[in-house]
């Protein structure tokens, strides 16, 4: 929770849709954007709860648990659906498509602007909104708090320079991620380097707030750098690097624990 000025309060708020995806909704109190809302009755129930008007859709990529509510929310709102460009034929509704580089600013909710980041590696279009005054970054599934989305279009070379982009933000950037996998990914790393003290912290920790049904994320990228293993794949070379992000995500694709 961030105040700007008096009477404007920005809030992110988390919305559970699915069995494991995270809707994020930021608003004012008045008026507010939508980051990959899935599923539009999850997202109509927060806007009615919060008393606000969705003024933007933001999408990060094309699978249907990030876009499934994007037409509904358009046509009862009226919204402004942004979405990669180089995804533009696979979702539906794009009324601005966004480019590596491009920078949103918002009015409602005022104070609200984002830089699109290309992170290509799960879909070949995927894109990352960072919010630099704000101190957000709503990453999808590219980076999650102990592990990355799995490379369903991209190559372990494009995804490894995406996170890395991802890594070298501020910090104290919190992680809005687009799923809750922290559990899972934490025992895969906590079974790749046993004796990092911070990754066994980090799992007890994860394991006993889903214990007791709360969320592990937002993350931040400084506790992202410190135990997610997929940005700690320093090697001599860059080429070496990739070599043993590519190994790790095989594995994790692999693992069961
Ligand atoms: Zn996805
Ligand atoms: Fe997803």
């Amino acid at each position: 929770m961030i105040t700007r000025t008096p009477g404007a309060t920005l809030r992110v708020e988390r919305l559970p849709a699915f069995t494991d995806n995270y809707i994020w909704l930021i608003h004012d109190d008045t008026d507010a954007i939508v980051v990959d809302p899935g599923d539009a009755a999850v997202t109509i129930a927060a806007l009615t709860r919060y008393g606000v008007k969705l003024r933007a859709i933001l999408v990060t990529h094309h699978h249907p648990d990030h876009t499934g509510g994007v037409l509904a929310l358009k046509a009862r709102t009226g919204a402004t659906v942004y979405a990669p460009a180089a995804e533009a034929g696979r979702i539906a509704g794009i009324d601005h498509a966004v480019t590596d580089g491009e920078s949103l600013a918002f009015t409602a909710p005022a104070l609200v602007g984002v830089q699109v980041l290309a992170v290509p590696g799960h879909t070949l279009g995927h894109v990352a909104y960072h919010d630099p005054a704000n101190g957000w970054l709503f990453c999808g599934d590219t980076l999650f708090s102990g592990g990355c989305g799995r490379l369903f279009e991209g190559t372990a070379a494009q995804m490894y320079a995406s996170l890395q982009r991802l890594a070298a933000l501020p910090g104290d950037t919190q992680v809005y991620c687009a799923h809750e996998y922290t559990v899972a990914n934490l025992r895969f790393a906590h079974a790749l380097e046993p004796e990092n003290p911070r990754v066994g912290a980090a799992l007890a920790n994860a394991e006993a707030q889903r214990s007791r049904g709360a969320a592990t994320v937002p993350s931040t990228i400084q506790a992202e750098r410190a135990i997610n293993p997929f940005l700690r794949c320093d090697a001599a070379t860059p080429t070496a690097a990739i070599e043993i992000f590519a190994a790790r995500r095989r594995q994790k694709d692999a693992f069961t624990a």
